[in-house]
């Protein structure tokens, strides 16, 4: 064996994205105890900045331990109960993870089926609310990795409160490159990863609740299934002024890697964040329209920082990624579920989101597809 030493690549997919110098930078720092009081006092630093990028002001926000799908089972675990009635929207690949999620916490999961590449239809939950008024919880996705749809969290939690139902949002892909407004939209229980538009390592999943659902976890009648995702274990150390108790070692140089992160992030400033990601959007579809290349989501619903487009008739799908990655050291996704082999994933993700990332990709792409 010797030290590894990963390629230079372009991380151009569905995340990781491209990680910033600065954070790497950052998590070479020397390793200090989780519970030193410098490095609690960072710890603060961080939900304070999870709280600007998630627009809230909710107590309960934080980065769990482990990578997105870790914040997604912190979401389930703690407010699904058994026989809960959760009513899931699937249009895409993470939807269909919430519904596992929640069958296997003893959930009743009523699906809303979506088409792959759209958007939830906010028509579709009333009617299913409107047939489960028992339902609990309404769960969807805010931005859909698998196809590059975006859904209309604000009306979906509308929608979902009057009819009594507390709201779980993926906001994995979403967070720091599409609006997204916690409070604002009332979304009661969100999770994201620190892969994607932050731009720091995989790994960690920033989550927040507000009141409403601290309350439903609260009254849980039966104790949470894990002990590990339990919140009223993990928030006695996390919490806020309180002596902070082990609960499990925190990831210590990751976190320096994510206390950059959100620096770099207020220095820029989240709408500009947000605008950067949109621009560069519109750069790249101006530059794929020229090579030919269509998109499959509409217009009005895209994710600026993932493009999902159809694979042109005469290309070979693996062949042409293999030689974006051979020759260009240049990754981009493939399609996912029922899209496999027939769409490609360009992101354009935080640090990633770049003009020049956007000409390698196109000039890549134009002469692997020649
Ligand atoms: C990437 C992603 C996840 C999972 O995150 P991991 O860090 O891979 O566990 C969940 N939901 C969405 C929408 C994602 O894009």
């Amino acid at each position: 064996m010797k030290s590894f030493n990963p390629p230079s690549r372009t991380l151009m997919g569905p995340g990781p994205s491209d990680v910033n110098p600065r954070v790497l930078l950052a998590m070479a720092r020397p390793t200090i105890g989780h519970l030193d009081p410098s490095f609690i006092t960072m710890m603060d630093e961080v939900k304070e900045a999870l709280r600007y990028a998630f627009k809230t002001e909710n107590k309960l926000t934080m980065p769990v331990s482990a990578p997105g799908s870790a914040g997604m089972e912190t979401c389930f675990a703690n407010l699904v109960e058994p026989k809960d009635k959760v009513i899931v929207c699937i249009n895409g690949v993470f939807g269909m993870r919430m519904k596992e999620n929640v069958t296997r916490f003893g959930g009743q999961a009523i699906i809303v089926e979506n088409n792959w590449g759209e958007p939830v239809s906010p028509e579709k939950l009333e009617k299913a609310l409107s047939e489960n008024k028992d339902a609990k919880i309404v769960a969807f996705v805010h931005a859909e990795t698998s196809t590059g749809a975006l859904s209309d969290a604000k009306k979906l939690c509308k929608i979902a409160h009057n009819y009594n139902c507390i709201t779980i949002v993926d906001a994995v892909t979403s967070l720091a490159g599409s609006e997204l407004l916690v409070d604002e939209w009332e979304i009661d229980a969100i999770y994201s990863g620190t892969q994607k538009c932050l731009s720091a390592m995989p790994g960690i999943s920033p989550i927040s609740l507000n009141e409403r659902a601290i309350k439903k976890v609260e009254s849980r009648k039966t104790p949470v299934s894990s002990w590990f995702l339990d919140l009223n274990l993990v928030m006695s150390y996390w919490n806020e002024g309180a002596k902070r108790a082990y609960h499990h070692t925190a990831p210590v140089n990751t976190l320096y890697g994510l206390h950059e992160a959100l620096l770099i992030l207020q220095e820029e400033g989240l709408e500009n964040s947000w605008s950067r990601h949109q621009q560069n959007h519109e750069i790249l579809k101006a530059g794929l329209f020229d090579i030919g290349i269509k998109f499959l989501v509409e217009e009005q619903y895209r994710l600026p920082q993932l493009n999902a487009v159809f694979i042109p008739e005469q290309a070979n799908d693996e062949k042409v990624r293999s030689s974006l990655l051979q020759d260009y050291n240049l990754e981009i996704g493939a399609g996912l579920g029922i899209y496999a082999g027939k769409v490609w994933r360009i992101g354009l993700m935080g640090y990633a989101s770049k003009k020049e990332n956007i000409a390698l990709c196109l000039s890549a792409l134009n002469s692997v597809l020649k």
